[in-house]
């Protein structure tokens, strides 16, 4: 098989990257995926609340949408929310324009037209609480896909993209990149011009490989561990008001480290999600079925230099110890029972005011599990919270752990995102140059003006 241009991986990075190419009329263009099409991706687990984040044993990281299919499709229109898109742009100005860019393409492919916009006034009342409490607001404008959209989206793309030509290997894995081709899982061979690697956080490890095997260098990036915060909706009300998924960005007394709140989901639920070796935690939120709960992801920045640059192997190593905790299952604790250092039981948490979304977690000890260090920015963190959101800290808020955003080694590249190997390029989480629907897909414009530019 030969073509111009290959993209490895369907997920939001590899199909903006196709849309973008297509616009300018590039004939020749494969995507390559090991998943299926969005209708026919499965997760086996999903209505039970809990989620299979391994490729062999669940669709729900890989397939045409990538893991952005079964999110709860939040679109955040920032080029600095999930990533810094100026890194690889001109200006702020040409960030902005790729964001709308990605903006465009779902809406172009039925997104509802669910904006929220945060109000001028509102956000400026809710700034002045903020920083009198010694937090940071980051006001946005966000769209609501939804999981239950998110997936007749998709499928708009992809159906678009076919009609303008685009090729579709899927269910078929890359094994291997070498000189001008790729090599198929089923022993075939791709030749390719140009080539954009976007395999997204379950391709991480792979990609990170391939780029060690062709001398192209890569670079540690910090890893997010914390819990996920449940609390009942009528308190988040007035701030999820203002802005749907509202970021604060809050810097710690003791230890003085980066905290921020992250995928809020209002009316959510928190779900599980199973690796290979740990559990893990994180939330849904969809159009149609609501709690009566927000949850939200808290979380403290870990950066690590000397001996131990791996930052993905502390964050793993905390996960599994909360697994084996957790009997196998996420840990579940009353912020009560966190400050008065006791252990959670069911018939206290029953007694509580918020009842837990997700069953199968196992009451316990999160301080067991979680450093002293983490543990304090998170208590800390969510004492300065409750000045802005009362309640938010109240006893009966419900933690789950373990939390953990892993980044992926970042591939280093030029501001196109070109490798050091002329002609391949890379896009979106697996790169560790984006963190978010909106970014990866913006990256994946970026490696197809990148081609463009080449093409001439
Ligand atoms: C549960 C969950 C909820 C989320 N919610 C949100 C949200 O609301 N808003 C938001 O902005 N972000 C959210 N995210 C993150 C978002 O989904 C990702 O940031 C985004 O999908 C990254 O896009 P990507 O194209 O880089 O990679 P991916 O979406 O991961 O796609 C990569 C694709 O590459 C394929 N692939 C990997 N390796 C190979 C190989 N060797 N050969 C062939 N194919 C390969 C995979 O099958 C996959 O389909 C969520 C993520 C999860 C897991």
């Amino acid at each position: 098989m030969d073509f111009q241009v290959v993209i490895v991986g369907a997920g939001p990075a590899g199909l903006a990257a196709a849309y973008e190419l297509t616009k300018k009329d590039v004939q020749g263009i494969a995507i390559i995926d090991l998943g299926k099409a969005a209708t026919e991706r499965n997760c086996p687990m999903i209505n039970s609340y809990k989620i299979c984040a391994h490729c062999e044993v669940c669709d729900v990281m890989c397939g045409v949408g990538g893991a952005g299919t079964y999110s709860s499709g939040l679109l955040n229109l920032s080029p600095f929310i999930g990533g810094d898109l100026t890194e690889f742009t001109r200006n702020e100005e040409e960030a902005w324009e790729l964001v709308n860019l990605v903006d465009q393409m779902f809406l172009e492919n039925g997104a509802p037209n669910n904006l929220f916009k945060p109000d001028k006034d509102k956000v400026e009342e809710l700034e002045r609480k903020a920083s009198s409490a010694d937090i940071k607001f980051i006001p946005i404008n966000q769209r609501l896909i939804g999981t239950d959209n998110a997936c007749r989206v998709i499928e708009g793309i992809h159906s678009r993209l076919e009609s303008r030509g685009v090729n579709f290997l899927l269910k078929t894995r890359v094994r291997e990149i070498g000189e001008g081709g790729l090599l198929l899982d089923n022993g075939e061979k791709v030749k390719f011009e140009y080539c954009i690697l976007a395999p997204g956080r379950s391709g991480m490890k792979w990609l990170e490989g391939q780029m060690n095997k062709m001398g192209i260098k890569t670079q540690y990036l910090p890893v997010d561990i914390g819990v996920r915060v449940e609390v009942p909706a009528s308190i988040m009300e007035p701030i999820c008001s203002i802005q749907r998924d509202p970021k604060f960005h809050i810097r710690t007394s003791t230890f003085d480290d980066f905290v921020r709140t992250f995928c809020v989901n209002h009316r959510g639920f928190v779900v599980m999600e199973v690796y290979e070796d740990h559990v893990g935690v994180n939330g849904y939120s969809f159009m149609e079925k609501k709690s009566d709960n927000t949850n939200f992801a808290l979380l403290v920045r870990v950066g690590l230099t000397e001996p131990l640059e791996d930052s993905t192997a502390y964050g793993r190593s905390i996960a599994t110890q909360i697994t084996i905790l957790g009997g196998g299952n996420p840990l579940l604790q009353r912020m009560g029972d966190l400050r008065r250092g006791r252990r959670s039981y069911w018939s206290r948490i029953e007694r509580g005011a918020v009842n837990p979304t997700l069953l199968s977690a196992n009451p316990g000890d999160v301080s067991i599990g979680i450093p002293y260090r983490i543990l304090t920015d998170i208590l800390e963190s969510l004492e300065k919270l409750d000045k802005v959101i009362p309640g938010v800290a109240g006893d009966s808020t419900l933690l789950y752990a373990p939390e953990i955003k892993y980044s992926a080694k970042k591939v280093l590249t030029d501001k196109n995102l070109e490798t050091g190997r002329p002609n391949l390029f890379v896009a979106g989480d697996g790169a560790g140059v984006s963190r978010g629907i909106v970014t990866a897909a913006a990256t994946g414009i970026i490696a197809a003006r990148g081609i463009l530019q080449k093409i001439g």
